[in-house]
């Protein structure tokens, strides 16, 4: 039992780690919840060492300092520097490593109980091999999900025949190490073979699943990190890192199955469907007969100066060209002339959850104008022009009229529904589903090729110098 100071100390750390999700819920209240949750893990420290006071403290202290500052040393710089679309792979990796710290503490445990010459009893092993199972597994998935993103090895689906039983026999093998050393409480050599089978299952789990689904895949990586937190926290009797890794746990699994949901697709598909092609190729079904019709950038300025209402559907391509800036100076040069712009926002445009509202919250434009697919799709048809910049499987209207495409059924942005529509974008290639999308083709759409980031901003140009000239 804790001191109760200590337990209360815990509390407060819990308290502020569920307040810290909370607030991390808007974009409006989210840097708050960040600092609350750190202010919560700086805590969580302090009180840790406090109730470790018994314990030789300067050797202690030797050993985790020294690590605590080449960490934040890393973890701050590699935080400052990485690039919007950089950072599902920062997760990935952040991730690996604290479900790596749980494996390694259950495995330090282990030895620490062994080395003594004890076995470790079933109530001790239980845990212990839990936190090291899906710690490892959490961990070699984690950096094979970096190294995809990172495009260190093919982000492509990396499939081969028989690769589930394989994976179903390997975890066969893994359990019954598993339960041997439940059974006996003691072994060093079958405890790195386990280790090492769970590294390789996490390996050979992720390696299938293509790249622009890996952020679903860190999410749920994230939500075994967090059990294994949890787990270790009942290995070390530690009660604040049981309730912390519940909290993580809980919101991985929910922010999975929200990500699964809005692209209409079960995890299950996610998981084992090698599912998309990663984009940049023509559709294999591109349209025989059907021509989509190609714009300049005096047309389109034309078209937005005298429009009423502008909806800016912003998707990958738009964070890939890292045109925010430019898109928000031409919302401030439309809005100054009396020109309604608002941005719909699909859940699942980008690659990763949040990542338009996180692009256009670095250019600054105004929370309140960007609306999430339920809201804005009514008004679709009183828009003028809906401005599609980088996006392509989420405005597909094949997902509501064609039974037969592969993203039937998931939720899309009403964008054809819009008076006209002009696509951004520098070729007829597909986006991350690889199919072909009839919106392109549709006569009240124009097409206007080129870098997302340059293009608008000659169209800024062109607006200003357009309605200087009316
Ligand atoms: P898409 O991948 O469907 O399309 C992006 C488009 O951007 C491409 O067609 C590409 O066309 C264009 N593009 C690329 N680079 C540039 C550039 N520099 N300038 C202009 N255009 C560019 O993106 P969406 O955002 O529409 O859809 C997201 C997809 O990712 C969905 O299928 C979703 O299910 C999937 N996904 C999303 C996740 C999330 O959490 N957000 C997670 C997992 C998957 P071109 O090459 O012709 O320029």
């Amino acid at each position: 039992m804790h001191d109760p100071w200590i337990t209360l100390g815990y509390l407060v750390t819990a308290v502020m780690f569920i307040l810290g999700i909370k607030r991390l819920g808007s974009p409006a209240t989210a840097r708050q919840g960040n600092q609350i949750a750190a202010a919560g893990m700086a805590i969580a420290i302090v009180v840790t060492l406090i109730d470790l006071r018994g314990s030789d403290l300067g050797s202690l202290a030797a050993l985790a300092l020294p690590a605590v500052v080449i960490g934040v040393i890393i973890g701050g710089v590699g935080a400052r520097r990485v690039q919007m679309t950089g950072m599902p792979q920062m997760v990935a990796l952040f991730n690996g490593l604290g479900a790596g710290a749980a494996g390694l503490i259950s495995i330090g445990d282990f030895r620490h109980i062994t080395d003594a010459g004890q076995s470790v009893d079933v109530i001790d092993a239980v845990p212990i091999l839990l936190s090291c199972l899906i710690g490892s597994l959490s961990f070699a998935g984690s950096l094979v999900a970096f190294a995809k993103l990172q495009e260190l090895i093919p982000t492509r689906p990396m499939t081969y025949p028989g690769q589930k039983v394989v994976n179903g026999g390997l975890l066969a093998l893994v359990l019954a190490a598993g339960i041997v050393l439940t059974a006996t409480g003691h072994g060093l050599i079958l405890l790195a073979a386990f280790v090492a089978g769970a590294l390789l299952l996490g390996m050979l789990f992720v390696l299938p699943i293509g790249g622009a689904d890996m952020p679903v895949i860190i999410s749920l990586l994230n939500s075994f990190t967090g059990v294994a937190a949890a787990v270790t926290g009942f290995v070390l009797d530690n009660e604040v890192l049981i309730v912390s890794g519940a909290l993580v746990g809980a919101s991985g699994t929910i922010l999975t199955q929200l990500m699964s949901r809005a692209m209409n697709r079960p995890l299950s598909n996610v998981l084992f469907g090698a599912f998309g092609s990663g984009g940049g190729a023509p559709a294999a079904n591109a349209d025989a007969g059907r021509q989509a019709r190609a714009a300049t950038v005096e047309d389109v300025a034309v078209l937005l100066a005298y429009a009423r209402r502008v909806v800016i559907i912003p998707g990958y391509g738009l964070a890939v060209a890292r045109g925010q800036h430019a898109v928000k100076e031409l919302a401030d040069e439309l809005e100054a002339r009396g020109v309604e712009v608002e941005y719909a926002i699909h859940p699942v445009a980008g690659r990763m959850p949040g990542h338009m509202n996180v692009l256009l919250a670095e250019a600054k434009v105004p929370y309140p104008q960007l609306k999430e697919m339920d809201e804005i799709n009514p008004d679709f048809p009183r828009t003028d022009v809906a401005l599609v910049i980088g996006a392509n499987d989420v405005v597909n209207p094949s997902a509501r009229s064609d039974p037969g495409s592969p993203i039937y059924g998931m939720p899309i942005l009403n964008a054809d529904q819009a008076q006209s529509i002009v696509v951004l974008k520098r070729s007829m290639n597909t986006g991350f589903a690889g199919i072909d999308n009839p919106l392109f083709y549709d006569p009240k759409t124009v097409m206007l090729f080129g870098d997302a980031a340059k293009t608008v901003a000659a169209l800024s140009a062109e607006v200003k110098r357009v309605l200087a000239a009316a």
